[in-house]
């Protein structure tokens, strides 16, 4: 056996309701006044409201950004980071599936140590502690809330690269299934089959290691089970719970044991 190493330094919180859960752990970490980081669609549907609407029952200050776009660009990245600046909030929290998660952890970066965010391309060029986030996902799914990764679009040079640090890993997860429970069935399927080809690709990569494949395989296990259950009735519990914890397993397991050529033939594409 190769040698292997592995650590989870997070918090995550999952369950259905878990996102009542918000507020006290804002309060636990001293958070005032959190940034919220989402895209418009999650507005359209009442998801950005019912969020915001739990932190500010909760006494705490909430300023949001919602134009993050599929495929964020360095733009946006400015924008929110400018907002954020100006604010004064000390907390960022990212609420959607890969592209509010991408767009949060570049400003958390940004706004820690200035620059420019194509400064930070590549691997380990973050130089310490990001600004805190928290992350909900929306979707089951990207497994961007545990991943230290993210993903921006150069607009100017028609590229995407990537910014790979463990600074950037989210300090919280709060996983409620109730969030995937309203998903159009196409965003449940594709989103659901990422997850799964995530823990196959972590599975047979050649960096996997007992702990990655531990994670892998229970992954596989879950998503199995629950994927066709979940697109048939996005509102069965049971389905939605298997997928969401599902989703987190496989990221944590690529997390470490990284992807494969599906993955790989997607950024050219
Ligand atoms: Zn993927």
């Amino acid at each position: 056996m190769k040698d292997f190493s592995f650590k989870i330094p997070q918090n995550i919180e999952f369950g259905i309701g878990s996102l009542n859960k918000l507020p006290n752990i804002l309060k636990n970490n001293g958070s005032q006044h959190v940034f919220l980081i989402s895209d418009r669609g999650l507005e359209k549907i009442g998801v950005v409201n019912k969020v915001t609407e739990i932190i500010k029952n909760g006494g705490i200050n909430c300023t949001t950004y919602l134009d993050v776009i599929p495929n964020p660009t360095i733009t946006v990245v400015n924008e929110a980071a400018a907002l954020y600046k100006e604010c004064g909030a000390t907390t960022i929290i990212a609420l959607g599936g890969g592209s509010p998660l991408d767009v949060s952890k570049a400003v958390g970066i940004l706004s820690k140590f200035g620059g420019k965010i194509t400064d930070y391309e590549g691997l380990n060029k973050v130089p310490g502690a990001i600004v805190p986030i928290i992350a909900i996902p929306t979707t089951a799914g990207t497994g961007s809330e545990v991943t230290a990764s993210s993903v921006i679009t150069d607009e100017d040079k028609n590229y995407k690269f990537s910014i790979v640090s463990y600074e950037t890993l989210p300090k919280y997860a709060i996983l409620d299934p109730e969030l995937i429970m309203t998903a159009p069935a196409s965003i449940a399927a594709a989103c659901g089959v990422d997850a799964l080809i995530h823990a196959i690709e972590a599975y047979l990569s050649k960096q996997s290691s007992p702990f990655s494949d531990a994670m892998a395989e229970k992954a596989m296990e879950l998503i199995g089970k629950n994927l066709r259950n979940f697109i048939k009735d996005r509102a069965n519990e049971e389905a939605a719970c298997g997928m969401m914890a599902g989703s987190n397993f496989a990221g944590i397991s690529f997390a470490w044991a990284r992807l494969g050529n599906v993955h790989a033939m997607s950024h050219p594409v």
